[in-house]
């Protein structure tokens, strides 16, 4: 190129320094002939350029509608296989309950009282109790998804979304982002103290613990036991557990083999609170350990063993749940003879949730959803509110209702017809809807008559602070009774839906 450059410089120059005043009227007429087909050529080359150019612009175009619509189908097939995977962790992919045939199997939740619920619970041996972000929502830590959900991650003009910025994958390739976004989430987070849920949860927790120890217990007549599942990491429900079991202090030694490890939680997603090695290599892999109190950047987040950077113990989108770090298989064991299922403040969007619930309603094991945007769509009974509005009213029930059997020391008969109806309501769904609606207003009839009795006798609440909320609890119910106990169907009758993102 630069050669050529150089040569027509010097060609240029010669023709400057040429005296035309010295040529020949033939010789000026050739150099102006010369002169015009090289402008004629230039034109020509200039237009097949343009005519390139052209055409190059249409490959390009015809291309980029080749690459969306590539993308286009990438993601209808994405989309497909997501489902599909979605469907075998849950065991009820929508393919499957919108078979006719199966589709009959299943009646369509339905809104029910508190008092339906609470006696859902006089015969349950193993009561689980599954939890989202919505349990959090009144301790002022946002949902990760829907309305009122963590605002979006922003950093040098590039906006990120929870689930990108969620991955192991995101943590490994861009350290400094994914680490500022977590320091700033975990700050949003400390501080915050648990709520009325998951006190009244862990309080009757505790009261089925206590029944299990009493000679009730022992003579095998009243054997209850409750686990309390969450997905959530902000480690709430630990710390309703340490408020009211302040002696069970082992697992928060870090010489214990459980410690970090609640032994009445299962935090299926880990803990925020935690660090731990991510050196495979490292003896002390899988080790949970505290922040360090006082540090100048992420860098010094270090296992002390092999003094590499340590990792969040929390359970990414691209993670699978394990038993070292989850406990997953323990708690499959434990709750495999679950027969209730309360899901509270949960879209179901993950693994674990998902299969929980549909492998509940596919064995017809009685589900109570607690939720404002209920999402299981066959065989729950649906309490439809704020988790710190409705669990507290129906934890108060149930500990009342196994005071009275503690005192009574049998279930009322009753009350055991009501649990057997109200169980036979989900496990029937071909019955006549009729005869539902007047067994459900006879449960609600014979719960309200024990509720009125409850309120008369005040009963001693395992912990001081919830005196207030125990009293004015009952009115509540009272007033709740009669608000839901004309059941409505559900809108869509599609399976368990993992789809209210928004
Ligand atoms: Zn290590």
């Amino acid at each position: 190129m630069e050669q050529i450059d150089n040569s027509s410089k010097q060609t240029q120059q010669e023709e400057e320094k040429k005296d035309y005043s010295k040529c020949s009227y033939d010789e000026v007429m050739k150099m102006i002939e010369e002169t015009r087909l090289n402008c004629q050529r230039t034109m020509q080359i200039c237009n097949q350029s343009i005519q390139t150019i052209g055409e190059s612009i249409k490959t390009v175009n015809e291309a980029k509608q080749n690459i969306d619509g590539f993308f286009d189908q990438y993601n209808k097939a994405m989309s497909s296989l997501c489902e599909k995977i979605a469907g075998s962790f849950s065991g009820m992919s929508r393919s499957f309950l919108k078979n006719e045939n199966t589709d009959k199997l299943f009646d369509d939740s339905r809104e029910a009282t508190i008092q339906e619920c609470a006696q859902l619970f006089k015969d349950k041996k193993k009561v689980v109790f599954l939890t989202g972000a919505g349990i959090s929502v009144a301790s002022g830590i946002p949902t990760f998804r829907g309305v009122g959900a963590a605002p979006l991650f922003e950093k040098d003009g590039v906006t990120y979304q929870n689930e990108e910025i969620s991955t192991y994958n995101f943590m490994k390739n861009k350290p400094d982002i994914f680490w500022e976004r977590n320091l700033i989430f975990l700050g949003g987070q400390l501080g915050k103290k648990y709520n009325v849920s998951h006190l009244k949860i862990q309080q009757l927790v505790n009261q089925y613990k206590q029944i299990k120890a009493s000679q009730h217990g022992k003579e095998k007549a009243y054997q209850p036991q409750a686990v309390i599942v969450t997905q959530n990491t902000d480690g709430l429900h630990c710390q309703a557990f340490n408020e009211l079991n302040p002696k069970e202090t082992n697992y928060m030694n870090k010489d214990d083999p459980q410690y970090g490890f609640c032994p009445d939680v299962f935090e299926v997603h880990g803990s925020k609170t935690f660090l731990r090695c991510d050196n495979q290599e490292c003896k002390d892999y899988d080790k949970k350990f505290l922040y360090p109190q006082k540090y100048n950047s992420y860098k010094d987040f270090i296992c002390e063993t092999c003094k590499t950077q340590a990792r969040p113990n929390v359970l990414y989108f691209d993670e699978s749940y394990d038993e070292k770090n989850y406990r997953i298989s323990t708690l499959k064991e434990l709750t495999s003879d679950m027969d209730l299922l309360i899901s509270i403040g949960t879209q179901l969007d993950t693994g674990y949730a998902a299969q929980t619930v549909s492998n509940a309603v596919k064995e017809k094991i009685p589900v109570i959803e607690i939720s404002l945007t209920p999402v299981i769509q066959k065989g729950g009974l649906i309490l439809k509110g704020k988790a710190e509005e409705v669990v507290p009213k129906l934890c108060d029930l149930i500990m009342e209702l196994n005071k009275q059997y503690l005192q009574n020391k049998q279930i009322p008969t009753q009350q055991k017809q009501v649990t057997r109806q109200t169980d036979q309501k989900i496990q029937n769904p071909q019955k006549d809807q009729n005869i539902k609606r007047n067994s459900s207003f006879q449960s609600t009839n014979s719960s309200s008559s024990n509720s009125t009795k409850t309120s008369t006798s005040s009963t001693k609440p395992v912990v001081k602070t919830s005196l207030n909320q125990n009293q004015a609890n009952t009115k509540t119910v009272q007033k709740l009774q009669i608000k839901q106990t004309s059941a409505r169907k559900p809108n869509v009758k599609i399976g368990l839906s993992t789809k209210e993102k928004k």
